[in-house]
Protein backbone atom coordinates (compact mmCIF):
# COMPACT_ATOMS: atom_id res chain seq x y z
CA UNK A 1 0.00 0.00 0.00
CA UNK A 2 1.55 3.36 -1.24
CA UNK A 3 1.37 5.95 1.55
CA UNK A 4 0.13 9.49 1.29
CA UNK A 5 0.53 12.43 3.00
CA UNK A 6 -2.55 14.46 3.68
CA UNK A 7 -3.75 17.89 4.02
CA UNK A 8 -6.33 18.76 5.97
CA UNK A 9 -8.22 22.09 5.15
CA UNK A 10 -11.02 22.38 7.79
CA UNK A 11 -10.35 20.10 10.12
CA UNK A 12 -12.16 20.75 12.99
CA UNK A 13 -15.71 20.78 11.55
CA UNK A 14 -18.09 17.89 10.74
CA UNK A 15 -16.30 16.84 7.50
CA UNK A 16 -12.73 16.95 8.80
CA UNK A 17 -13.96 14.74 11.76
CA UNK A 18 -14.73 12.28 9.60
CA UNK A 19 -11.49 12.43 7.06
CA UNK A 20 -9.47 12.15 10.60
CA UNK A 21 -11.86 8.80 11.47
CA UNK A 22 -10.47 7.25 8.17
CA UNK A 23 -6.99 8.13 8.34
CA UNK A 24 -7.30 6.79 12.12
CA UNK A 25 -7.86 3.43 10.23
CA UNK A 26 -5.33 3.18 7.93
CA UNK A 27 -1.99 4.50 10.23
CA UNK A 28 0.48 2.86 7.50
CA UNK A 29 -1.56 4.29 4.59
CA UNK A 30 -2.19 8.38 5.53
CA UNK A 31 0.10 10.60 7.35
CA UNK A 32 -1.53 14.26 8.25
CA UNK A 33 1.26 16.32 7.15
CA UNK A 34 -0.71 19.52 7.36
CA UNK A 35 -3.81 20.43 8.86
CA UNK A 36 -6.00 23.98 9.19
CA UNK A 37 -9.53 25.64 10.79
CA UNK A 38 -11.06 28.58 11.23
CA UNK A 39 -10.72 29.44 14.81
CA UNK A 40 -11.55 26.01 17.06
CA UNK A 41 -7.63 26.08 18.70
CA UNK A 42 -8.15 23.69 21.14
CA UNK A 43 -10.14 20.94 19.13
CA UNK A 44 -7.13 21.88 16.36
CA UNK A 45 -4.44 21.69 19.19
CA UNK A 46 -5.53 17.83 20.18
CA UNK A 47 -5.58 16.73 16.63
CA UNK A 48 -2.39 17.80 16.41
CA UNK A 49 -0.72 16.43 19.23
CA UNK A 50 -2.03 13.50 18.42
CA UNK A 51 -0.98 13.30 14.82
CA UNK A 52 2.66 15.28 15.27
CA UNK A 53 1.10 17.72 12.46
CA UNK A 54 4.42 19.57 11.30
CA UNK A 55 2.21 22.36 9.50
CA UNK A 56 -0.82 24.20 10.73
CA UNK A 57 -2.58 26.98 9.51
CA UNK A 58 -5.79 29.02 11.50
CA UNK A 59 -7.94 31.59 9.60
CA UNK A 60 -8.22 33.54 13.16
CA UNK A 61 -4.37 35.15 12.76
CA UNK A 62 -5.17 36.40 16.82
CA UNK A 63 -5.22 32.96 17.61
CA UNK A 64 -1.82 31.54 16.17
CA UNK A 65 0.15 31.82 19.02
CA UNK A 66 -2.04 30.64 21.56
CA UNK A 67 -2.67 27.77 19.32
CA UNK A 68 1.31 27.30 18.91
CA UNK A 69 1.30 27.43 23.50
CA UNK A 70 -1.15 23.75 23.43
CA UNK A 71 1.19 22.10 21.47
CA UNK A 72 3.57 19.53 23.07
CA UNK A 73 6.05 19.32 19.93
CA UNK A 74 7.50 21.72 17.51
CA UNK A 75 5.14 22.47 14.22
CA UNK A 76 5.54 25.32 12.33
CA UNK A 77 2.30 27.57 12.82
CA UNK A 78 0.85 30.17 10.54
CA UNK A 79 -2.21 32.58 11.26
CA UNK A 80 -4.71 34.30 8.85
CA UNK A 81 -5.34 33.06 4.77
CA UNK A 82 -1.18 32.96 4.61
CA UNK A 83 -1.44 29.89 6.98
CA UNK A 84 -4.92 28.64 5.12
CA UNK A 85 -2.76 28.99 1.78
CA UNK A 86 0.51 27.25 3.09
CA UNK A 87 -1.47 24.18 3.63
CA UNK A 88 -3.40 24.10 0.39
CA UNK A 89 0.03 23.75 -1.17
CA UNK A 90 1.75 22.32 1.58
CA UNK A 91 5.27 20.81 -0.76
CA UNK A 92 4.26 17.89 1.19
CA UNK A 93 1.05 17.02 0.95
CA UNK A 94 -0.03 14.21 -2.26
CA UNK A 95 -4.10 15.02 -1.34
CA UNK A 96 -5.15 17.84 -0.18
CA UNK A 97 -8.74 17.49 1.53
CA UNK A 98 -10.62 20.93 0.99
CA UNK A 99 -13.55 20.78 3.72
CA UNK A 100 -13.67 24.15 4.27
CA UNK A 101 -16.87 25.64 5.12
CA UNK A 102 -18.05 29.34 3.39
CA UNK A 103 -16.56 30.91 -0.04
CA UNK A 104 -13.10 31.34 1.65
CA UNK A 105 -12.82 27.61 0.89
CA UNK A 106 -12.39 28.87 -2.90
CA UNK A 107 -9.08 30.52 -2.47
CA UNK A 108 -7.39 27.47 -1.18
CA UNK A 109 -9.34 25.49 -3.67
CA UNK A 110 -7.71 27.81 -6.66
CA UNK A 111 -4.68 27.75 -4.41
CA UNK A 112 -3.87 23.71 -4.43
CA UNK A 113 -4.96 23.74 -7.97
CA UNK A 114 -2.04 25.91 -8.85
CA UNK A 115 0.17 23.75 -6.76
CA UNK A 116 -0.70 20.91 -8.97
CA UNK A 117 -2.37 19.17 -6.16
CA UNK A 118 -5.17 16.09 -5.85
CA UNK A 119 -7.99 17.80 -4.13
CA UNK A 120 -10.59 15.72 -2.09
CA UNK A 121 -13.15 18.38 -2.65
CA UNK A 122 -16.25 19.11 -0.05
CA UNK A 123 -16.24 22.73 -0.01
CA UNK A 124 -19.03 23.13 -1.91
CA UNK A 125 -18.89 27.49 -2.57
CA UNK A 126 -15.63 26.37 -4.47
CA UNK A 127 -17.75 25.27 -7.46
CA UNK A 128 -20.71 27.01 -6.36
CA UNK A 129 -19.41 30.50 -6.42
CA UNK A 130 -15.75 29.87 -8.33
CA UNK A 131 -17.20 27.18 -10.86
CA UNK A 132 -15.57 29.36 -14.14
CA UNK A 133 -12.32 29.93 -12.53
CA UNK A 134 -11.90 26.61 -10.68
CA UNK A 135 -12.52 25.10 -14.56
CA UNK A 136 -10.20 27.82 -15.89
CA UNK A 137 -7.85 26.98 -13.25
CA UNK A 138 -7.79 23.10 -13.69
CA UNK A 139 -7.31 23.47 -17.49
CA UNK A 140 -4.07 25.42 -16.92
CA UNK A 141 -2.58 22.72 -14.18
CA UNK A 142 -3.57 19.40 -16.13
CA UNK A 143 -1.39 17.51 -13.36
CA UNK A 144 -4.48 18.54 -10.50
CA UNK A 145 -7.39 16.74 -9.85
CA UNK A 146 -11.06 16.87 -7.94
CA UNK A 147 -12.36 14.01 -6.44
CA UNK A 148 -15.55 14.77 -5.36
CA UNK A 149 -16.55 14.16 -1.42
CA UNK A 150 -20.10 15.34 -1.27
CA UNK A 151 -21.91 12.08 -1.23
CA UNK A 152 -24.48 12.84 -4.25
CA UNK A 153 -21.23 13.41 -6.54
CA UNK A 154 -19.19 11.07 -5.18
CA UNK A 155 -22.25 8.51 -6.34
CA UNK A 156 -22.28 10.56 -9.14
CA UNK A 157 -18.53 9.99 -9.99
CA UNK A 158 -18.43 6.32 -9.21
CA UNK A 159 -21.66 5.35 -11.77
CA UNK A 160 -19.82 7.63 -14.57
CA UNK A 161 -17.22 4.94 -14.57
CA UNK A 162 -20.18 3.05 -16.40
CA UNK A 163 -20.35 5.12 -19.54
CA UNK A 164 -18.82 7.55 -21.65
CA UNK A 165 -19.02 11.37 -21.18
CA UNK A 166 -21.48 11.77 -24.51
CA UNK A 167 -23.47 8.64 -23.15
CA UNK A 168 -25.03 10.11 -20.54
CA UNK A 169 -28.92 11.02 -20.66
CA UNK A 170 -29.06 12.33 -16.92
CA UNK A 171 -27.73 12.94 -13.71
CA UNK A 172 -30.55 12.18 -11.18
CA UNK A 173 -29.07 13.71 -7.91
CA UNK A 174 -30.97 11.69 -4.88
CA UNK A 175 -32.46 14.28 -2.05
CA UNK A 176 -33.58 13.34 2.00
CA UNK A 177 -36.56 15.78 1.69
CA UNK A 178 -35.27 17.07 4.48
CA UNK A 179 -37.53 17.00 7.49
CA UNK A 180 -40.62 18.92 6.21
CA UNK A 181 -41.23 17.33 2.94
CA UNK A 182 -44.92 17.78 2.82
CA UNK A 183 -45.45 20.23 4.68
CA UNK A 184 -46.65 23.27 2.57
CA UNK A 185 -47.62 27.51 3.32
CA UNK A 186 -48.59 28.26 6.97
CA UNK A 187 -47.24 24.86 8.37
CA UNK A 188 -43.79 25.27 6.69
CA UNK A 189 -43.42 29.21 7.85
CA UNK A 190 -43.85 27.99 11.44
CA UNK A 191 -40.60 26.27 11.14
CA UNK A 192 -38.42 26.55 14.09
CA UNK A 193 -34.64 26.01 14.38
CA UNK A 194 -35.00 23.67 16.44
CA UNK A 195 -37.00 21.88 14.28
CA UNK A 196 -34.88 22.29 11.34
CA UNK A 197 -31.82 21.32 12.79
CA UNK A 198 -32.80 17.74 13.51
CA UNK A 199 -32.15 16.03 10.17
CA UNK A 200 -33.80 12.34 10.34
CA UNK A 201 -30.81 10.56 8.31
CA UNK A 202 -27.41 12.93 8.19
CA UNK A 203 -24.94 14.05 11.10
CA UNK A 204 -24.26 17.92 9.35
CA UNK A 205 -22.93 21.10 10.96
CA UNK A 206 -25.60 23.78 11.26
CA UNK A 207 -25.48 25.97 7.70
CA UNK A 208 -25.87 22.49 5.71
CA UNK A 209 -28.52 21.21 8.03
CA UNK A 210 -30.64 24.08 7.45
CA UNK A 211 -30.04 23.86 3.51
CA UNK A 212 -30.80 20.61 3.58
CA UNK A 213 -34.29 21.71 5.40
CA UNK A 214 -34.91 24.18 2.84
CA UNK A 215 -33.28 22.13 -0.18
CA UNK A 216 -31.18 24.72 -1.06
CA UNK A 217 -28.63 22.47 0.01
CA UNK A 218 -29.58 20.03 -2.91
CA UNK A 219 -29.40 23.21 -5.01
CA UNK A 220 -25.99 24.18 -4.26
CA UNK A 221 -25.34 20.46 -5.36
CA UNK A 222 -27.32 21.07 -8.48
CA UNK A 223 -24.72 23.47 -9.15
CA UNK A 224 -22.17 21.96 -8.16
CA UNK A 225 -22.96 18.65 -10.58
CA UNK A 226 -22.77 20.93 -13.28
CA UNK A 227 -19.16 22.32 -12.70
CA UNK A 228 -18.46 17.94 -12.17
CA UNK A 229 -19.51 16.48 -14.54
CA UNK A 230 -20.58 19.21 -17.78
CA UNK A 231 -24.35 18.43 -17.70
CA UNK A 232 -26.58 21.04 -19.07
CA UNK A 233 -28.85 22.16 -15.87
CA UNK A 234 -31.83 20.67 -18.05
CA UNK A 235 -30.74 17.21 -17.61
CA UNK A 236 -30.01 17.11 -14.28
CA UNK A 237 -32.84 16.35 -12.15
CA UNK A 238 -33.59 15.68 -8.33
CA UNK A 239 -35.50 12.63 -6.88
CA UNK A 240 -36.60 12.54 -3.00
CA UNK A 241 -35.30 9.21 -1.69
CA UNK A 242 -35.95 9.50 2.08
CA UNK A 243 -33.91 7.11 3.25
CA UNK A 244 -30.76 8.23 2.29
CA UNK A 245 -29.81 5.11 0.67
CA UNK A 246 -29.34 5.82 -3.08
CA UNK A 247 -26.88 8.45 -2.84
CA UNK A 248 -27.77 9.51 -6.50
CA UNK A 249 -27.95 7.68 -10.56
CA UNK A 250 -26.83 8.56 -13.88
CA UNK A 251 -29.33 7.25 -16.84
CA UNK A 252 -27.34 6.60 -19.71
CA UNK A 253 -28.67 7.30 -23.63
CA UNK A 254 -29.73 3.38 -23.69
CA UNK A 255 -32.47 4.01 -21.13
CA UNK A 256 -30.17 2.41 -18.42
CA UNK A 257 -29.58 3.68 -15.02
CA UNK A 258 -26.83 3.25 -12.96
CA UNK A 259 -27.00 3.79 -9.05
CA UNK A 260 -24.80 4.05 -6.23
CA UNK A 261 -25.68 2.80 -2.63
CA UNK A 262 -24.90 2.35 0.51
CA UNK A 263 -25.78 3.51 4.18
CA UNK A 264 -25.82 7.49 5.22
CA UNK A 265 -22.59 7.96 6.50
CA UNK A 266 -19.93 10.43 5.34
CA UNK A 267 -16.75 8.47 6.19
CA UNK A 268 -17.34 6.17 2.99
CA UNK A 269 -17.24 8.95 0.44
CA UNK A 270 -14.75 10.78 1.94
CA UNK A 271 -12.99 6.88 2.14
CA UNK A 272 -13.87 6.80 -1.52
CA UNK A 273 -11.84 10.03 -2.54
CA UNK A 274 -8.83 9.19 -0.28
CA UNK A 275 -8.51 5.83 -1.58
CA UNK A 276 -9.37 6.62 -5.46
CA UNK A 277 -8.71 4.92 -8.07
CA UNK A 278 -8.70 2.12 -5.27
CA UNK A 279 -11.15 0.86 -2.68
CA UNK A 280 -10.52 0.49 1.03
CA UNK A 281 -11.89 -2.72 3.29
CA UNK A 282 -14.00 -0.05 5.56
CA UNK A 283 -16.36 -2.53 6.22
CA UNK A 284 -14.16 -5.21 7.76
CA UNK A 285 -14.23 -3.51 11.05
CA UNK A 286 -17.94 -2.80 13.08
CA UNK A 287 -18.20 0.11 11.25
CA UNK A 288 -19.27 1.92 9.24
CA UNK A 289 -22.45 -0.29 8.96
CA UNK A 290 -23.14 -2.50 5.89
CA UNK A 291 -26.46 -2.36 4.20
CA UNK A 292 -28.68 -5.41 5.72
CA UNK A 293 -30.85 -5.40 2.62
CA UNK A 294 -33.10 -8.43 3.80
CA UNK A 295 -34.13 -5.83 6.28
CA UNK A 296 -34.30 -2.51 5.20
CA UNK A 297 -37.18 -0.05 4.93
CA UNK A 298 -38.43 0.06 1.38
CA UNK A 299 -36.05 2.43 -1.38
CA UNK A 300 -38.89 4.92 -2.41
CA UNK A 301 -38.81 7.46 -4.73
CA UNK A 302 -40.76 11.00 -5.29
CA UNK A 303 -40.49 13.80 -7.45
CA UNK A 304 -39.37 17.14 -5.71
CA UNK A 305 -42.39 19.40 -5.31
CA UNK A 306 -40.78 22.59 -6.23
CA UNK A 307 -44.33 24.82 -5.04
CA UNK A 308 -43.14 24.72 -1.37
CA UNK A 309 -39.38 24.56 -1.77
CA UNK A 310 -38.43 26.68 -5.06
CA UNK A 311 -34.39 26.18 -4.33
CA UNK A 312 -33.93 23.74 -7.01
CA UNK A 313 -35.22 26.12 -9.46
CA UNK A 314 -33.55 29.24 -8.20
CA UNK A 315 -30.37 27.28 -8.72
CA UNK A 316 -30.96 26.45 -12.21
CA UNK A 317 -32.08 29.97 -12.60
CA UNK A 318 -28.84 31.09 -11.60
CA UNK A 319 -26.92 28.72 -14.07
CA UNK A 320 -28.93 30.02 -17.05
CA UNK A 321 -28.31 33.40 -15.92
CA UNK A 322 -24.74 32.53 -15.70
CA UNK A 323 -21.27 33.53 -14.67
CA UNK A 324 -21.85 35.39 -10.66
CA UNK A 325 -25.28 34.41 -10.39
CA UNK A 326 -24.73 31.55 -8.08
CA UNK A 327 -22.47 33.67 -6.13
CA UNK A 328 -25.26 35.64 -5.48
CA UNK A 329 -27.43 32.72 -4.95
CA UNK A 330 -25.04 31.42 -2.16
CA UNK A 331 -24.42 34.74 -0.61
CA UNK A 332 -28.11 35.62 -0.30
CA UNK A 333 -28.46 31.95 1.81
CA UNK A 334 -25.46 32.34 3.76
CA UNK A 335 -27.08 35.43 5.13
CA UNK A 336 -30.34 34.05 5.52
CA UNK A 337 -29.65 30.59 7.11
CA UNK A 338 -27.99 32.54 10.44
CA UNK A 339 -31.05 34.99 10.62
CA UNK A 340 -33.19 32.27 10.68
CA UNK A 341 -31.40 30.50 13.02
CA UNK A 342 -31.56 33.79 15.10
CA UNK A 343 -35.40 33.97 15.02
CA UNK A 344 -35.33 37.04 12.77
CA UNK A 345 -36.68 35.67 9.96
CA UNK A 346 -39.13 32.85 8.85
CA UNK A 347 -38.34 29.53 7.49
CA UNK A 348 -39.91 30.75 4.45
CA UNK A 349 -38.58 33.94 4.07
CA UNK A 350 -35.32 32.35 3.37
CA UNK A 351 -36.16 31.45 -0.15
CA UNK A 352 -37.38 35.18 -0.56
CA UNK A 353 -34.39 36.85 0.42
CA UNK A 354 -31.98 34.20 -1.76
CA UNK A 355 -34.97 34.59 -4.86
CA UNK A 356 -35.02 38.55 -4.62
CA UNK A 357 -30.95 38.89 -4.21
CA UNK A 358 -30.93 36.87 -7.02
CA UNK A 359 -33.46 38.53 -9.59
CA UNK A 360 -31.50 41.79 -8.57
CA UNK A 361 -28.33 40.70 -9.63
CA UNK A 362 -26.30 41.91 -12.49
CA UNK A 363 -24.90 39.30 -13.96
CA UNK A 364 -20.85 40.14 -14.22
CA UNK A 365 -17.56 37.61 -15.09
CA UNK A 366 -15.62 37.67 -12.31
CA UNK A 367 -11.63 37.53 -13.08
CA UNK A 368 -10.43 35.90 -10.09
CA UNK A 369 -11.03 35.17 -6.17
CA UNK A 370 -11.57 38.71 -5.43
CA UNK A 371 -13.94 39.85 -7.35
CA UNK A 372 -16.16 36.71 -6.61
CA UNK A 373 -15.46 38.10 -2.70
CA UNK A 374 -16.36 41.52 -3.63
CA UNK A 375 -19.68 39.84 -5.91
CA UNK A 376 -20.58 37.60 -2.84
CA UNK A 377 -20.33 40.55 -0.26
CA UNK A 378 -22.57 42.80 -2.15
CA UNK A 379 -25.08 40.24 -2.44
CA UNK A 380 -24.56 39.92 1.46
CA UNK A 381 -25.09 43.47 1.87
CA UNK A 382 -27.96 43.05 -0.51
CA UNK A 383 -29.83 39.92 1.85
CA UNK A 384 -29.05 42.01 5.15
CA UNK A 385 -31.11 44.76 3.81
CA UNK A 386 -34.02 42.69 2.86
CA UNK A 387 -33.58 40.76 6.63
CA UNK A 388 -33.56 44.11 8.11
CA UNK A 389 -36.47 45.40 6.65
CA UNK A 390 -38.57 41.96 7.29
MG1 LIG B 1 -24.68 16.11 -0.23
Amino acid sequence: MKSLNVSLLGATGSIGGSTLDIIERFPQKFKLVAACAKQNINKLAEIANKYRVPLLGISEASLAKELAAKLDYKAEVLGGEEGILACATAGAADLVVGALVGIAGLKSTLAAICADKKLALANKESLVAGGHLVEKTLKEHPKAAIIPVDSEHSAIFQCLKSGAHNEIKRLLLTASGGPFRGLKGADLARVTPEMALKHPNWNMGAKVTIDSATMMNKALEVIEAYWLFKVPPEQISVLIQPKSIVHSMVEFVDGQVVAQMGPPDMRLPISYALFYPERAPLNTTKEPPLLDFAHLAPVEFFGLDMAPFPSVDLAKEALKMGHSAPIALNGADEVAVPAFLRGEIPFTAIYDVVEKVLLAHKVTEPADYEEVLAIDGESRAKAKELIARH
